[in-house]
């Protein structure tokens, strides 16, 4: 019988990192280097092949460039494996797990992003376990031969999270992430205990439909109180931008400010997309709470109801992307594409 294959796809990340002794930072090493660290991996009876990039990177310089490459790499294999591990750096690991949940349409194989908080080679290294239980999880099987999750994810310390779900919460801690509005898919004690519930359905006859495009012509702004509306109005009439995540109090809340609500309905009225996103981790944007929320609704701003930051940001990348009219974006928004809102 044919051996499960896993392929380890290494972009970079403090997991691969080691101290440059002159200078005392961390910096980026080869793929050789990270896997001498983890010798276990041999007892694994798995088929595990690996890819690096050329110049593995911090994950601060991730850009949709890199997305596209992870797409490209990962459609270029497909048929070959059986599931796929992305070792990765953690600060914009949510951005890049929340991007593929979407670029993979059709997918239904799992893709399994991780890295650690301390390098591979550190005494009290989370690399290695994160990096083993990564790989069994990508290699996980139901009796019927289906694979156990099928979808995008983020294994790290002791949780399987939906990849479009996740956020990191926590710079120093081992526990560095968290999925605040979705219950994670498994948890990872002495045994991995899948949350059957939360783990999208197995789609046997899905074709994965590459997509590469995504278009940043996208900004955030957060509201803060005295927030001035003349210097958002400069920002937001850019003839250059497309889509603007606009970070509201509490359940979508706003001042009753009618100049910066004119600045968002002359920006709507250019065909930009405005979409709601609370400033508070967990939580669902009700614009029709109050007041302060309601006038939002009905200048035309659509609500993210639930979704973190990072997957509403590379929603509206890859829906503009598409080439899709304003119109389209904003209905789209309000539909679950990849499992990553509640609606
Ligand atoms: N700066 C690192 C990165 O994101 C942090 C990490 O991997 O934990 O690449």
């Amino acid at each position: 019988m044919k051996r499960t294959s896993v392929l380890i796809i290494y972009t970079g990340g403090t997991i691969g990192m080691i101290q440059n002794h002159e200078t005392g930072a961390l910096e980026s090493f080869n793929f050789e280097h990270l896997l001498s660290h983890v010798p276990e991996i041999r007892q694994f009876n798995l088929a595990i092949e690996a890819i690096a990039f050329e110049t593995p990177i911090d994950s601060s310089d991730m850009t949709p460039t890199e997305w596209q490459k992870l797409v490209r790499i990962i459609s270029e294999n497909y048929s070959k494996y059986d599931g796929f591990v992305i070792l990765h750096g953690t600060d914009t690991m949510a951005f890049t797990s929340s991007a593929l949940s979407f670029m993979l349409e059709g997918l239904n194989k799992p893709v399994i992003l991780t890295g650690s908080q301390l390098p591979i080679g550190a005494l009290r290294t989370d690399g290695k376990s994160n990096l083993i239980t990564a790989i069994e999880i990508a290699a996980a099987k139901r009796p019927d031969g289906s694979p156990m999750v099928s979808e995008v994810c983020v294994v790290f310390h002791d949780k399987l999270f939906r990849g479009n779900r996740v956020t990191k919460i926590d710079s120093d801690n081992f526990s560095a992430f968290d999925s605040p509005n979705y219950p994670p898919l498994a948890t990872l004690g002495t045994e991995i205990k899948y949350n059957p519930a939360s783990i999208g359905e197995y789609r046997k006859d899905a074709v994965l439909t590459p997509h590469e495009e995504m278009d940043t012509r996208i900004i955030i702004f957060s509201l803060f109180p005295g927030l001035r509306p003349e210097i958002v109005d400069n920002v937001l009439s850019s003839p250059d931008l497309k889509g603007i995540l606009f970070r509201t109090f509490g359940s979508g809340n706003a001042p009753k400010n009618m100049r910066l609500i004119e600045t968002l309905k002359s920006a709507m009225a250019d065909g930009k997309v405005i979409v709601n996103i609370s400033q508070c981790m967990s939580g669902y944007v009700h614009q029709e709470r109050y007041g302060a929320g309601l006038q939002l609704a009905d200048s035309g701003i659509v609500s993210g109801r639930d979704m973190t930051l990072e997957a509403a940001l590379t929603k509206l990348m890859f829906l503009f992307g598409r080439g899709l009219t304003s119109e389209r974006v904003l209905e789209l928004m309000d539909v679950s594409l990849a499992g990553e809102v509640t609606i």
